[in-house]
């Protein structure tokens, strides 16, 4: 005889069920909320799944219709523990499905095909995500050195298996779990004290099927951070010279060479956050004869950008730098290709006027 393996847990038995091992009986009881079966009843687990089509409101199905019922049925129930609003779709197919079991209906309708065992395995994965997450929400980020740091991404990283984009309802598990890494762990933690690039990453992230809107950015604290910039100063004072001579405006935008409108900011959020930007001009001078300044700041927002960056990154720049250019910027190949991380324009426009900076 074949040996006989749970269908939920995958692990060998040898007792007379068709589908559960014994512990996985006991816990499915627990689990769906049913009274243990008395002992008398010699096959606990055809009852389990005569409960189970009783609690659907289906009486009278033969037994290859309550099996399969019950396979449906746990199935969405590990689904819906999970909690995330990207299985939302599967899980109203299998719910369908289920409706179309009935006494007289011929077949077994399977719009969503699954292995029991692989949604159990689902569910472990986002329970270890959860149990590390709620670790990671402690984290004080300004007071980790770049290992500890390190050592909590390294720990989230089984999330980021390629190999689970090609089963639908994987895929949206492990979407979903990247998703929540990106908000939480990154955003919220370790990008907490940059506030432009964890704002251009925020807006990057959308949920399963949606595409992020283009961001135009007014924002004082930004604005300052650009404006003290070396790159900016300089690249304003090289402007003037050029194009500014003996005038009263000028205008700096795509007509110009190249090289005088691409910018690149020496570290620190601004190179974190923008990696491919233009800088159009528009100045004038004031009653005063000092120059006042437009500025525009165009990028597309690209995270697997970042590779090119590393060499450049200032070393002075402190802690987590390495991480940035070299695991985060990892991990975020692999969400772009999930399409958890997307791209997008962003904009940035502000006024400023010369001794402003
Ligand atoms: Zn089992």
């Amino acid at each position: 005889m074949d040996e006989k393996r749970c269908i939920l847990c995958n692990k060998p038995y040898n007792y007379k069920y068709e589908m559960f091992g014994r512990g996985c009986l006991d816990n499915l009881y627990d689990l769906l909320g049913f009274s243990k079966s008395p002992r008398i009843i010699w096959n606990k687990e055809l009852n389990l799944c005569t409960k189970i089509a009783w609690k659907n409101h289906k009486f009278f199905l033969n037994k290859k219709k309550k099996y399969a019922l019950a396979q449906k049925y746990i199935a969405l129930t590990y689904l819906n523990m999970m909690n995330y609003e990207a299985l939302n779709d599967i899980k109203e197919q299998i719910s369908n499905d289920i409706k179309k079991i009935k006494v007289f209906s011929e077949n077994i309708v399977e719009t969503v095909s699954f292995s029991l065992n692989e949604i159990y395995k689902l569910y472990n994965y986002t329970q270890k995500f959860n149990e590390i997450l709620k670790e990671v929400k402690k984290v004080i980020w300004e007071e980790v050195d770049e290992k500890v740091a390190e050592g909590f991404i390294k720990s989230l990283s089984f999330i980021f298996d390629e190999t689970k984009k090609a089963n639908p309802i994987s895929y949206a598990v492990f979407y979903s779990m990247q998703y929540t890494f990106w908000q939480i762990v990154v955003v919220g933690g370790i990008l907490n004290n940059k506030k432009l690039s964890s704002m251009l990453l925020f807006n990057s992230l959308s949920i399963i099927g949606k595409k992020p809107n283009d961001l135009v950015i007014e924002d004082d604290e930004i604005t300052g951070l650009i404006i003290k910039s070396e790159a900016f100063k300089e690249r304003i004072n090289q402007l003037i010279k050029k194009y500014g001579e003996n005038k009263e405006e000028f205008i700096v935008n795509n007509e110009v060479p190249k090289e005088d409108v691409l910018i690149r900011f020496e570290g620190g959020d601004l190179l974190y956050a923008l990696h491919n930007a233009t800088m159009y001009v528009k100045a004038k001078k004031d009653k005063e004869n000092k120059w006042n300044f437009e500025i525009e700041i165009n990028d597309t927002y690209d995270f697997t950008d970042f590779k090119d960056l590393k060499e450049y990154a200032d070393a002075k720049e402190g802690k987590l730098r390495d991480i940035f250019s070299s695991t985060l910027n990892n991990l975020g190949v692999v969400s772009s290709e999930y399409g958890v991380i997307k791209t997008y324009n962003l904009k940035i426009k502000f006024k400023t006027k010369e001794g402003e900076f």
